[in-house]
């Protein structure tokens, strides 16, 4: 069977290809140029699939979609109190390149905006890196996520070059304030090549994929960052990565994102997959207008907002089973705090016959700290009732079965 995924994709491609509202940027010659029709997505699960449609193996630079990738690099190497003393994480409201700081600290509001992008960029390889070596780093981070070697466009780094005033005059207003300490051409120019590495839809979705899988690249297993890192950049992403539609965003896609000004637009769902899309043409807040499309019509159809996400942890307990001596308790799906309480609720009510009760964890998925600690809790509690408590964890998930009393459970081979 060859998978229907990708006719799917190339289904909802065709869908949005007959709205030709927007216009390509212009403020960068080079992006100018860009031939309007060409139209991509693809989708990476955490489990490493890839999918993808229509002009899937063009090349663009990712302008503003790098913003998150090296927000998420500057957690990583500097740690959050670092990041957080150099751009805040508040949303603006207003357009990518406006010229404002946070009152008082006068640090930029946060990682999205050109003025936040380039104080983070300048966070990378230490203060006294040279451009050279700080792109350096990024790309090869960028590559890192996208397992594959990318490459800077000096064209489009030049033609942007020539027309960076108003980045020019963000960066000389972050020096006047002591956020940056390069000159504002070394800031920009640092910037701007950061904005002009080459993907294709496909390596989107897999680096954004990287950042739903909490930091492990899904497709080489490779752990790259840590999962605070992730959580802390989507959640950034969340409340400011459409610009001044993030908030309208937020409520029609429900997913974390961010566009750039050459058409590419990342979304990634915690857990479950990154996706990206290629087309050029923008709307007037500077996102692909066919993207826009394409996002609104994946989260309706398959279900992908954030806000809406189904009932979990409801059926925690799988059986109950008892022989008159023993009674095995089946869990399944991954335990967090809602599950845990589903099984507290479960058992607490019940009599059960026998001494024995064993709790059988065998399909239980993974245990969040939280959920560990309460079903751990809820065998102690069971054995000062006089039961005889024991687990069977072929896999061991449960990791340590260590009772907050300083005893432990009984482990069991069999049951
Ligand atoms: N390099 C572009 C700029 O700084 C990126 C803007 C964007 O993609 O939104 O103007």
């Amino acid at each position: 069977m060859k998978t229907p995924i990708p006719d799917y994709l190339g289904q909802i491609l065709d869908s949005v290809r007959d709205r030709d509202g927007g216009e390509v940027a212009d403020y960068i010659p080079d992006l100018a140029t860009a031939e309007p029709e060409r139209l991509a997505a693809a989708v990476c699960t955490v489990s490493g699939n890839v999918y993808s449609a229509g002009d899937d193996g063009d090349e663009f630079t990712m302008q503003s979609v790098s913003k998150p990738f090296v927000y998420a690099l500057a957690l990583q190497e500097l740690g959050r109190d670092a990041v957080f003393d150099a751009v805040g994480m508040e949303p603006s409201g207003e357009a990518f390149h406006e010229l404002s700081l946070e009152e008082g600290t006068h640090r930029p509001m946060n990682p999205m905006i050109n003025a936040g992008a380039i104080t983070v960029n300048q966070l990378i390889n230490g203060e006294d890196s040279s451009v050279e070596d700080r792109v350096e780093v990024i790309r090869g981070f960028f590559s890192e996520l996208a397992a594959r070697e990318l490459k800077v466009n000096e064209w489009v780094t030049d033609s942007e070059l020539e027309h960076a005033d108003r980045n020019l005059s963000i960066a000389h207003m972050l020096r006047s304030h002591g956020i940056i300490r390069d000159n504002a051409h070394e800031a920009v120019l640092s910037y701007t090549r950061q904005c002009a590495i080459e993907v294709t839809v496909r390596d989107l979705a897999v680096m954004t994929a990287t950042l739903a899988n909490g930091g492990v690249q899904p497709v080489t297993g490779r752990r790259i960052l840590n999962q605070d890192v992730c959580r802390l950049t989507l959640s950034v992403m969340s409340s400011a990565g459409m610009y001044d539609a993030a908030g309208r965003w937020m409520a029609t896609v429900g997913i974390p994102a961010k566009s750039g000004v050459s058409g590419g637009l990342i979304g990634t769902l915690p857990g479950q997959l990154g996706i990206a899309t290629f087309s050029p043409r923008l709307n007037p807040q500077g996102n692909s207008v066919r993207g826009v499309h394409i996002f609104e019509r994946l989260s309706e159809e398959m279900g992908l907002h954030l806000m809406a996400a189904d009932p979990s942890g409801t059926h925690a307990v799988r059986s109950i089973q008892s022989d008159g001596e023993d009674t095995v308790i089946n869990l399944q799906g991954p335990v967090n705090f809602t599950a845990a309480e589903n099984i507290l609720d479960e058992i607490s009510g019940r009599e059960f016959p026998g001494e024995r009760l064993i709790l059988d964890v065998s399909r239980v998925s993974g245990f969040h700290r939280m959920g560990r600690k309460m079903v751990k809790e809820g065998l102690r509690r069971l054995r000062e009732d006089g039961f005889e408590v024991a687990i069977y964890d072929p896999e061991g998930v449960v990791a340590d079965l260590e009772f907050s009393d300083g005893t432990h459970a009984e482990s069991v081979e069999e049951r």
